[in-house]
């Protein structure tokens, strides 16, 4: 089984995250679980992945992600749901 590598759960599957996005082609790519993909883009806007949050040991250290990732190892993997954070609502729209 493939292993997310931000919660480091074994997962049965992967998605590919961009470390730095809109720059596709040539941007590294991490292998991270849905809700730990899903939370990267709840929690940082393209302009924050881009300046600042484009290694796994980065957006670890972030405080909502930390937090994410511990309850996330704890949680039961079938009721797991993530939801945007106002910041990044308002970027969005
Ligand atoms: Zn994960
Ligand atoms: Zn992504």
């Amino acid at each position: 089984m493939p292993e997310c590598e931000l919660c480091e759960r074994a997962v049965a599957a992967t998605t590919r995250h961009h470390l730095i996005p809109k720059n596709r082609t040539g941007s590294p790519t991490v292998d991270l679980c849905q809700p730990c993909h899903d939370q990267v883009h709840a929690v940082f806007t393209h302009h924050d992945l881009k300046q600042y949050y484009h290694t796994v040991e980065r957006l670890r250290e972030h405080e909502e992600m930390a937090k994410f990732v511990r309850w996330l190892r704890k949680a039961d993997p079938d009721r797991v749901q993530v939801a945007d954070t106002e910041r990044v609502r308002r970027w969005r729209s």
